[in-house]
């Protein structure tokens, strides 16, 4: 069964109210096992939305209509959704009374307008709206031979919410086949959106069952399954395979399949392994400890660090022979191995790290590292034993290096736990 969201609102299409309704809609109707195939926004204008929900109606099995149930001239759902249905609008008397009383209660006059908020579509079940005077409808009916539930619900985002919840919700649970959903979230680090997508789509593309869904961020790519079945282990047993062939595709470069961020999973492997963690920032200014202390019970395994932006911080917290600074520069491969190190002996922990590069927009500091180029960042990683090194050249802006730097650097303590398990 497929859905569409039709969002009434002129509001919706300036630049300052977005429809938030149908991304709430979406998530519920997909715990219902429906997909959502449309969703449209269409302005207060009678044609439109006529134009808008036959469309919808002709081409989705459920039609959501969010707004437009006021009292005001610019509320036209019900006369749209009905037009397009081709059946009549009727005045409930039980609405109207209550929509009297709830004036008068509030020792108000009704204006004739909000008598319009008690036309109902011909044929459709009330949904009490606790939270506003517009009612709910849900209509269950054949058009041209074909079941269609079309269903209307105020547009304030409180109202539609305990609206749906507690009158929608249920009679779309009782009303369609029963669906099981399973869920599952790949994420990777740092690897391009088109290479994910080139050697796993000929894999996920034989689930026509599963919906899927790349989803690229900063420095990430997640790869969102889900799938709706008659019973749960149906649904997670077609959802367990694939991720299976998925895992065995992209190997490593998964951090995780159950959800975790890139940190939590760092958190989680130095836990596993008893290890600690410290940290000697320069370019990031304390971003990677502050994405790994951002997760609760960090404390065990992530000592601390030192935000050592001047040279003279860098040797005074993280023993960076000065000679290695004004000779290599500060955003060199040298001050950044003698800062992981130096960090690491102080702190006492297993592992230390450094970030320092070039974030821009400005280009490196005078002597040096005065023609180094702005993205320019080295990241090391000190485990007592050996310290590597690695040379980015990121591009971007100052808050998307510094952002790549703060992922690399955790990819490469995921990498480095991962072959020292
Ligand atoms: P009312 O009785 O308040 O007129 P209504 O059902 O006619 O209810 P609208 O007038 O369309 O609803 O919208 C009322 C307010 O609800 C809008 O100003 C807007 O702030 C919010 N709203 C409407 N539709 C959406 C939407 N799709 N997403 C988020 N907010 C919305």
């Amino acid at each position: 069964m497929i859905a569409e969201i039709i969002a009434a609102g002129s509001e919706m299409l300036t630049p300052f109210r977005q429809d938030t309704n149908s991304l709430y809609l979406t998530g519920e109707l997909n715990t219902l096992g429906v997909s959502v195939a449309f969703k449209t926004i269409v302005g207060d204008n009678i044609a439109h939305l006529t134009g808008a929900a036959k469309v919808a109606i002709a081409r989705a099995d459920i039609v959501i209509f969010s707004g437009g149930l006021g009292p005001t001239e610019d509320d036209l759902t019900r006369e749209a959704a009905a037009a397009a249905l081709g059946i009549t609008l009727r005045r409930d008397p039980e609405i109207l009374t209550a929509l009297y009383k709830r004036f008068a209660a509030r020792r108000m006059i009704m204006p004739p307008n909000n008598a319009h908020q008690a036309d109902v579509l011909e044929g459709a079940t009330i949904l009490e709206n606790r939270n506003g005077s517009a009612p709910g409808q849900y209509l269950d009916t054949i058009i041209d031979g074909h079941r269609k539930i079309v269903i209307l619900l105020p547009g304030p985002p409180k109202e539609l919410k305990g609206l749906f919840e507690e009158a929608c919700k249920p009679l779309l649970a009782a009303n369609l086949p029963p669906r099981h959903l399973a869920k599952r979230l790949l994420r990777m680090a740092l690897i391009p959106e088109s290479q994910v997508d080139a050697r796993t789509a000929p894999i996920y593309k034989e689930y026509s069952d599963i919906e899927t869904t790349i989803l690229a961020g900063s420095a990430e790519i997640q790869l969102h399954f889900l799938a709706a079945k008659p019973t749960l282990e149906e649904a997670e047993a077609r959802v367990n395979e694939l991720t299976a062939r998925i895992e065995d595709e992209m190997d490593d470069a998964i951090f995780s399949s159950q959800g975790e961020s890139l940190e939590e999973v760092v958190l989680l492997m130095l836990g596993m392994r008893h290890l600690t963690l410290a940290t000697a920032e320069s370019c990031t200014g304390g971003l990677l400890a502050q994405r790994l202390t951002a997760i609760a019970g960090s404390s065990r395994y992530f000592l601390g660090g030192a935000v050592v932006y001047s040279d003279n911080l860098k040797t005074i917290f993280a023993d960076v022979p000065a000679e290695t600074i004004s000779t290599k520069g500060p955003v060199s491969a040298e001050t950044a191995i003698a800062l992981a190190e130096g960090i690491r002996s102080r702190t006492a922990a297993s592992l230390g790290i450094s970030i320092t590069g070039i974030a821009g927009p400005g280009p490196g500091a005078p002597g040096p590292d005065a023609d180094k180029p702005i993205g320019l960042v080295y990241i090391a990683l000190a485990d007592g034993q050996q310290t590597n090194v690695t040379e980015l050249n990121l591009t971007g802006d100052r808050e998307r290096i510094r952002w790549w730097a703060s992922q690399h650097a955790l990819e490469l303590i995921r990498r480095h736990l991962l072959s020292a398990a």
